[in-house]
């Protein structure tokens, strides 16, 4: 096992900045510190991206909805991020035409942006269909607002609508379509921001399986999870970003707080190709009864449904429910009715909890979805700051304004904005079939075609670092066409893998597509054994932890 950069965090137990939490928000804030030739840190408990970050409905959106709660500045913000990511981060964010469909029997149905316009909640009728039209109309103005050409919303007519979503119930009265995105690979676009931030400067360090377990007169103490070691590290500002966990963290410093009531949300992917079909490459985007969004979208050829919003206790795991999976079933019914489903085609189940500010009374799914950051003072020369909130979408914006307050508390200022600065394998990334062709004959003799679109969708340009790492004679895998002997090697090598399990979800995308077999998760532990310096009977722990964490946390049962 390289860890290297736990190495490197005993070796100089010091830094200006700590950052606790490796999932987006704490990584983009990383890597924004680190641009600015901070001297930074950065603990994750587990996994990068194992959090909230890896269990979201991956969108990178606006927010429309948010429009009802009048929170202007954050629609505003998501839309010219949403823009942005596209360009900076075309390897894993692409765009996704959103079809809201409106049936004049469903009483909820985007109801949201009519209670904005009309400040009462009414039934879509006619006359919510031009309402919903004036959400979008706004939704637009705000996307193009920076001078960006983003396609424009459209809305048609039960006839139209149905010559495009042939499977579309049959009373369907309009059906509203506007342009958001959606990320991919939101595990591998983590690592990314994450690569850009330890190649910054020096000094930056990171590593997985660190916790921050307390603090105390502002020297940290920090615990090896794999080995339960522990050394103590100081910093002048410590940025708590540990998600839905803020208040956890915060108890085992000595503070009791109450700044989060996460929500639950879960998630099933589904086998399904008529389903697929039935979507026309768009994700279906609509208020359940309920009044929580619901969405059903293709995602790497399979089809993404939810999501649910109920209250969560952290301190037990999130897994997606039987009583979720029927209510996503009766959604799947109520807009595709003559599609039917099974628990056969799951073939991957998730769930994470939103980091949402405490919320009392209010419904979770009319929480205000934007950040705030709270100013602790350990000791006189040590801050912490608190990170309450923040979407998949903003994390770029949120990491300037996050990393800026830590800036601010050093007596350092801005050097370098990461707007518009590519991400990772994002640099340079083809994006029309003429630069595609062309990316493909530069490398035709280094790999068959096949291997490199798999390396290409799984690294972005970053394909060129692996290639030159695994050779030209590369051994695939017998039970998995889509990984190699060297490029497990690679990724031990290179991106931290601390456990086997991490392989299937956050290295590569294999489980939440279904192809993880029994035989798969024995082969990848068989050539990790060597270079993660397992012997056999941490090998078979690795092989057990994996066919759990899979059966326990995602439904997956492997025989
Ligand atoms: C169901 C659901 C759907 C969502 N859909 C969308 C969407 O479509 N679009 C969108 O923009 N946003 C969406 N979000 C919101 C978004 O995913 C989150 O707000 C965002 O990922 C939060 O990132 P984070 O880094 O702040 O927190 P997290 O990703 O939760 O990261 C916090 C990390 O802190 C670590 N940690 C905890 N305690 C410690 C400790 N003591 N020491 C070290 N590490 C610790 C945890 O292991 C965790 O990895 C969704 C969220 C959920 C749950």
């Amino acid at each position: 096992m390289n860890r290297d950069q736990l190495e490197q965090l005993r070796a100089r137990p010091k830094a200006r900045v700590l950052v606790v939490g490796g999932g987006i928000n704490g990584v983009a804030t990383f890597r924004y510190l680190a641009t600015q030739g901070i001297d930074v840190a950065l603990v994750e408990r587990g996994d990068y991206c194992q959090g909230a970050s890896g269990a979201s409905s991956h969108m990178i959106h606006g927010g429309i909805r948010y429009l009802e709660n009048g929170e202007f500045r954050l629609v505003h913000e998501s839309v010219q991020e949403r823009n942005s990511l596209l360009e900076i981060a075309p390897h894993y964010v692409k765009p996704l035409q959103t079809t809201i469909p409106i049936f004049s029997t469903f009483s909820g149905m985007l109801s949201a942006p009519i209670r904005f316009l009309t400040h009462k909640s009414g039934k879509p009728t006619e006359r919510g269909a031009a309402l919903i039209k004036a959400g979008l109309i706004m939704y637009d103005v705000f996307a193009g607002i920076d001078g960006r050409n983003t396609p424009w919303h459209n809305f048609k007519g039960s006839k139209a609508a149905r010559k495009d979503l042939p499977e579309l119930r049959e009373d369907v009265k309009y059906t509203a379509t506007y342009f958001d995105a959606s990320v991919h690979n939101p595990e591998r676009l983590t690592l990314d921001v994450l690569r850009d931030g330890l190649g910054a400067n020096d000094q930056a360090r990171a590593s997985n399986y660190v916790e921050l377990a307390t603090v105390t007169d502002g020297t940290a103490t920090l615990r090896d999870v794999l080995t339960g070691e522990q050394f103590d590290f100081q910093a002048e500002v410590i940025i708590n970003a540990t998600g839905a966990w803020v208040d956890l963290t915060n108890a085992e410093l000595g503070k009791n707080t109450k700044w989060t009531g996460g929500t639950k949300g879960s998630h099933i992917v589904l086998d399904h190709p008529e389903l697929l079909a039935a979507t026309g490459g768009r994700e279906i985007f609509f208020e359940n009864e309920d009044g929580r969004i619901v969405l059903i979208y293709p995602m790497l050829g399979r089809v993404l449904v939810g999501t649910t919003d109920l209250e969560h206790d952290m301190r037990e795991p999130a897994v997606c429910t039987d009583e979720e999976v029927a209510y996503f079933f009766d959604l799947i019914g109520q807009v595709f009715p003559r599609i039917s489903v099974s628990e056969e085609q799951i073939v991957y189940k998730f769930s994470g909890v939103r980091p949402l500010p405490n919320h009392d009374d209010t419904a979770p799914g009319f929480v205000s979805r934007d950040y705030q950051v709270r100013e602790t003072r350990l000791t006189d020369s040590t801050m912490m700051l608190s990170l309450i909130g923040g979407k998949w979408t903003t994390f770029r914006a949120l990491a300037e304004n996050l990393g800026g307050k830590a800036l601010a508390f050093l007596g350092e200022s801005e050097k370098h904005s990461t707007q518009g600065v590519a991400i990772g394998g994002g640099k340079k990334f083809p994006t029309n079939e003429g630069q595609l062709a062309a990316w493909y004959a530069a490398r035709e003799d280094r790999a068959p075609h096949a291997r490199l679109r798999v390396l290409l969708e799984r690294y972005g340009t970053g394909a060129d670092r692996v290639l030159a790492e695994v050779g030209e004679h590369e051994e695939l895998l017998t039970h998995s066409s889509e990984l190699s002997v060297q490029e497990l090697s690679y990724l031990v090598t290179h991106e931290q893998v601390g456990r086997l399990i991490d392989v299937f979800i956050r290295r590569t995308n294999l489980a939440f597509r279904g192809l993880v077999t029994k035989d798969l998760v024995n082969e990848v532990a068989s050539h990790l054994a060597v270079p993660m310096g397992w012997d056999q009977t941490q090998t078979a722990a690795e092989i057990d932890n994996s066919l759990s964490v899979l059966a326990e946390s995602h439904g997956v049962i492997l025989a």
